[in-house]
């Protein structure tokens, strides 16, 4: 299975990835984890990066695009994956065809721009591991720390409010246009995003006949 997860930001694309990775043995490959893992380790990259990711904006598609033109080469990839934040533009999915990858399904998760404002404030990340959190909806065991490494849990800079009205206007202008682009290719299954994750992946498996 070579999947594709569309939606804004927040819409629950990391943490559906992560129920299907388990499901199908597939990795996830999130750009957004592999981008500040680059800043937290301040590699070239990721310095490069920063001040996009930061103010909300889009780091350059070459950029993206090699990320994942050297990922998908890695063996575990072999017997599909699941792209989490990629493509995110138009050139991006051009360039994802030009590689040669023949994608089986791309799955939208719709929620509505004033849900989004709400999970993005709740939304508590670890900074070890990129595991991913809501103080509501996805609480971890122990209040404040990672159930996965132990690590005590911090609020991402770009999801303050003011920048996330920004990563919605992205969305909308440059991400949402690939909902046309794969319609054309009938591989576009959109489910509703519910409030509770468990709901959400119901659909989800349906949508992917899972
Ligand atoms: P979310 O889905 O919550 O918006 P991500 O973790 O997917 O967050 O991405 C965080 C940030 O990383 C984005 O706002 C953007 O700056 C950068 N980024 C991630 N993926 C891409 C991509 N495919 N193209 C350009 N920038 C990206
Ligand atoms: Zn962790």
């Amino acid at each position: 299975m070579k999947l594709i997860l569309l939606g804004a930001p927040g819409a629950g694309k990391g943490t559906q990835a992560e129920i299907i990775c388990e499901k199908l043995s597939i990795p996830t490959i999130s750009t957004g984890n592999i981008i500040r893992e680059a800043m937290k380790n301040g590699t070239e990259m990721g310095l490069k990066a920063k001040a996009a990711v930061e103010s909300g904006a889009l780091v350059s598609d070459d950029v993206v695009i090699g990320i994942i033109r050297e990922r998908l080469q890695e063996s575990d990839c072999a017997n599909g994956f699941i792209l989490d934040g990629f493509p995110r533009t138009i050139p991006q999915a051009e360039a994802l065809d030009a590689l040669g990858v023949e994608i089986d399904c791309v799955l939208d998760i719709d929620v509505k721009d004033e849900a989004i404002a709400a999970r993005l404030g709740g939304r508590r990340v670890c900074p070890a591991c990129g595991a991913s959190y809501h103080i509501e909806y996805k609480k971890p065991v122990t209040d404040g720390i990672c159930d996965a490494c132990g690590e005590a849990l911090i609020q991402r800079k770009d999801d303050a409010p003011e920048t996330v009205l920004d990563r919605l206007n992205v969305y909308h202008e440059q991400t949402e246009p690939l909902k046309d682009y794969y319609r054309g290719t009938g591989k576009l299954k959109s489910v509703p995003g519910q409030d509770r994750v468990e709901d959400t992946t119901k659909l989800v498996f349906e949508a992917l006949g899972i």
